[in-house]
């Protein structure tokens, strides 16, 4: 049973943490209420702010002696609730551990703190040649530790793969406030269960991470950019398939469908032809700028042969920002035009077209509209479903009703229901009947052997008892 009335664990706390680093007043809790997901908002009794992974242990000895929820929380960015304390207790803050341990350019490893913003690492990697390629829209705020604990991508992992794919090793502070190291520092690690990716992903729900250790790979200076609008979706996932299938390995292949281009264009100051079903960008990084230029040219080409409607090139940094315009607005727009809901689905991404057509069909039975963006090479479609003027009722009743139908028929074209923004509290509804009660189970008992309590963020992914 959670005790978050008792007193007694915010007067252990406070002999644990510097004075400043505790916050109780209400009024200061407001920002740590939730995530970037909208509607969903729980304050908890306190917020942490430990500045050393011995503070980190020491704060999870109390709350698991006092039975008190824990919400390790990174910069918030989130968009499935993962950060929202649904059962109060003590958000777990990392910000203060925010600093590069190792970096080891022999090895290119780099060892960071969880706490440190993922953007601020990646340009200090890129002054010395480096890079962690993953590139979430969030870089400027998100943090290392949430993008594991979320499994994160962002349009380069086409390429590059998702972080899941850099970490090597993770340093874990677990439930009852001991520290472990999850796998070595290594680049092949063959010893028993893989508890480093047992962590990827878990979502706050198993440990804190407070230090990751990744592999890196050298800076791509070179990139150049095309922006293609296609008049049908089929023929948009056409030439998503082509250009992989002919042998290319682009850096980007990302998608606006026409609901999106419309409701960005006032936001993008450039004219869109009303006949495209979708715009699609298709890119490529490296070192040799005449590799990329070839490359660019046959996609053209593929491009022309499918009976693309608008195509544009860029290569000069300023160029490419540019031509980025629609994709990079729409969220923005989004959020500037009306209350969301995110779906994030996934799905083998010959699919695209069937999927978006599924989407669409859906919204228009139960009463809303969609915009749907996001990461096409990989299979991977942001459905921002729009509220609109929709009143309460059909908010809460169809709509709900209507995301549940496209969970549903997403599984039934072989995809599932997240892709990178993870499971939280939004998704956990809908997680049984995609996934089966057997892996629930079993997901379940990992739980508990991690966290035997349920203090580690209830109500996430797995229902813990209360
Ligand atoms: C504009 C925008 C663009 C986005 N673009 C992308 C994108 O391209 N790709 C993508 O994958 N996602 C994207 N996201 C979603 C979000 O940014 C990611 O899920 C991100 O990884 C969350 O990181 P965070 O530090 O903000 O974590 P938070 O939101 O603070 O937390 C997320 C989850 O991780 C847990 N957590 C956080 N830190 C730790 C830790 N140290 N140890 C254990 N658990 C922890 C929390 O408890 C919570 O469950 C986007 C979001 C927005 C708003």
């Amino acid at each position: 049973m959670y005790q978050t009335t008792q007193r007694a664990w915010l007067e252990s706390l406070r002999q644990t943490l510097n004075p400043n680093d505790l916050i109780t007043d209400p009024d200061r809790l407001a920002s740590f209420s939730g995530d970037e997901t909208r509607d969903l908002h729980h304050l908890p009794e306190a917020a942490a702010f430990p500045r050393s992974v011995a503070q980190v242990s020491a704060v999870l000895r109390v709350c698991s002696e006092h039975c008190i929820p824990v919400v390790p929380r990174g910069g918030g960015s989130g968009v499935s609730g993962g950060a929202a304390a649904i059962h109060g207790g003590l958000v777990l803050s990392l910000r203060h551990l925010n600093r590069i341990v190792v970096l080891d350019a022999r090895n290119m490893t780099v060892t960071v703190e969880a706490g440190m913003v993922t953007g601020t690492l990646q340009d200090r990697l890129a002054e010395k040649g480096l890079r962690l390629p993953p590139d979430p829209g969030s870089r400027d705020w998100c943090q290392v530790g949430g993008n594991l604990a979320e499994a994160a991508a962002g349009p380069k992992s086409v390429k590059y793969g998702a972080f899941r794919d850099y970490v090597l090793n993770l340093e874990v502070v677990l439930a009852d406030g001991r520290v472990i190291w999850t796998g070595a520092d290594v680049r092949k690690f063959a010893c028993g269960y893989n508890l480093t990716h047992l962590i990827l992903g878990s979502e706050g729900t198993l440990g804190v991470i407070t230090k990751a250790v990744f592999r890196l790979v050298p800076t791509a200076p070179e990139s150049v950019l095309l922006r293609m609008g296609f008049t049908t979706l089929e023929a948009a996932t056409d030439m998503i398939c082509r250009v992989f299938t002919s042998g290319l390995t682009p850096s980007e292949v990302e998608i606006v469908d026409r609901d999106a281009i419309a409701l960005a264009q006032p936001l993008c100051n450039a004219p869109a032809d009303p006949d495209l079903a979708a715009y699609l960008w298709i890119g490529f990084d490296g070192r040799e700028a005449d590799f990329l230029m070839a490359d660019a040219e046959r996609a053209a080409d593929l491009a022309e042969s499918i009976g693309c409607a608008d195509l544009l090139f860029a290569s000069d940094p300023d160029q490419v920002r540019r031509l980025w315009t629609y994709r990079h607005r729409i969220g923005p727009a989004v959020i500037e035009t009306t209350p969301f809901r995110d779906v994030d689905l996934s799905f083998p991404r010959a699919a695209l077209a069937d999927v978006v057509h599924m989407v669409k069909e859906v919204g228009r039975r139960y009463g809303f509209r969609t915009a749907v963006f996001g990461h096409a090479g990989d299979g991977n479609l942001h459905v921002n479903v729009l509220r609109d003027a929709l009143d309460e009722a059909a908010w809460q009743g169809p709509v709900r009703e209507g995301i549940a139908d496209i969970y549903r028929r997403v599984c039934a074209m072989g995809g599932t229901l997240s892709g990178e923004h993870g499971v939280g509290c939004t998704l956990t509804p809908y997680l049984e009947e995609a996934l089966g009660s057997t892996r629930l189970v079993l997901m379940a008992g990992i739980k508990e052997v991690f966290d035997p309590q349920g203090i580690l963020n209830p109500g996430k992914i797995v229902e813990t008892p209360i």
